[in-house]
């Protein structure tokens, strides 16, 4: 019998895993050393791997996802039951989840055109409305989506303002920089993921990252199941198993050791993209603005059309390439529809007019080409 082989091998993905080397060894290390478990050296090198990449003052603690890091999060911040919570809406439903899980309610607020992100604006009046409907605001969640920055100065100011603490989702970001400060350091509490389709992986995992040791403690504590300072085990609060696994750890440390390398491929991506596409008239690449810096997780762009932007979805898709239309926007979502939301389009015109290109580190010169070529036949027919 004749099986018909599969065109997988030749399949341009979207963003898959690229390992570095060392991962292997490390992970041997754990083997060799029996630490297979939610603890270890593995971990505790990861964390610090983490804390030199972005800020020796900050305090990591890896856990077992992102959207774990984001729960913890919103626990340290003390959202409970009842509480507002402000959230982009234009992100992965993972950024807002967690408020759920506390019983909480998300509001979601539209992104600028500048950066795709929370909007100042709406940001403001947003708070504003919900203090005068006498309820203010118990956190707000920025997210640098695509990896690209937020307004951080403008963002920040207007927390600091009504006193509202910033959970930075930057998820997506690990690399990213503002005014030449590491995405990930700015928020009362930031958080990381290492899913496998992120510029870096650990399979699956995530950090909280924080400058308040009290809170890496706690999130410590938290996310192995609480346990008091007792030799039987006792417990006087509600504990969750969110610790990384000594194991992964072990895959992150090799990673950690290639993010300069993987961040720039992404980038140079972007700029292969942008040469041999941003003079073809109808395509949009999102530009960074003057102290952003972006790790170009993936590169977006924007068509004229729900329809042109489906037919070059579909004929990349025929031809074994991966694409995706941009995240679609938490206020659409049915989940969230009884959620009140502060909009004004931006996100739901980028929704229907982005397409996400395959930016993975591991792309060769080929895959790029055979991705251009593709859009440039549609577009300049
Ligand atoms: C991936 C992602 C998360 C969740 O991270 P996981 O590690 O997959 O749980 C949260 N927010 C954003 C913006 C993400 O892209």
């Amino acid at each position: 019998m004749i099986l018909l082989k599969p065109t997988i091998e030749n399949k341009i993905w979207l963003s898959s895993p690229h390992m570095g080397g060392a991962e292997l060894e490390y992970v041997k290390d754990a083997f060799d050393t029996n630490w297979i478990a939610p603890l270890g050296p593995n971990v505790n090198g990861f964390e610090t791997s983490i804390e030199n990449y972005l800020d020796n003052e900050v305090h990591v603690a890896a856990l077992s996802s992102g959207t774990a890091a984001i729960h913890l999060g919103l626990v340290l911040l003390g959202v409970t039951r009842g509480d507002e919570v402000l959230c982009q809406s234009f992100t992965f439903s993972a950024s807002a989840n967690p408020i759920c899980y506390l019983g909480a309610e998300p509001i979601f607020v539209d992104s600028d055109k500048d950066t795709w992100n929370i909007s100042p604006v709406l940001l403001k009046k947003a708070i504003e409305d919900r203090i005068s409907k006498g309820k203010k605001p118990k956190a707000i969640i920025a997210v640098h989506l695509y990896g690209m920055p937020y307004k951080v100065k403008e963002i920040h100011e207007i927390a600091a303002k009504y006193n509202i603490p910033i959970l930075e989702d930057s998820a997506e970001a690990l690399g990213s920089s503002y005014d030449g400060i590491k995405c990930g350091t700015f928020g009362d509490i930031a958080v990381l993921s290492f899913n496998g389709n992120k510029i870096i992986t650990t399979s699956g995992g995530g950090a909280l990252v924080t400058r308040n040791k009290n809170y890496k403690e706690k999130a410590v504590f938290l996310a192995t199941q609480a346990r008091d300072n007792a030799p039987h085990y006792q417990h006087s609060n509600i504990g969750y198993n969110y610790r990384m696994s000594n194991v992964l750890a072990g895959i992150g440390r090799g990673q950690m050791e290639v993010i300069d390398d993987r961040v720039a491929a992404r980038r140079s991506n972007f700029e292969y993209y942008k040469q041999k596409l941003g003079h073809i008239s109808g395509i949009e690449f999102l530009e960074e603005m003057r102290g952003m810096y972006s790790n170009r997780w993936l590169t977006c762009i924007l068509m004229p059309s729900v329809q042109i932007r489906e037919n070059i979805r579909l004929k990349l898709q025929s031809v074994d390439i991966e694409s995706r239309p941009l995240w679609k926007p938490m206020h659409l979502q049915p989940v969230f529809e009884y959620c009140d939301s502060y909009v004004d389009g931006t996100s739901e015109d980028l929704f229907e007019r982005g397409l996400c290109l395959p930016s993975g580190s591991n792309l060769g010169l080929d895959d790029l080409t055979r991705v251009v070529e593709v859009i440039l036949k549609i577009m300049t027919k």
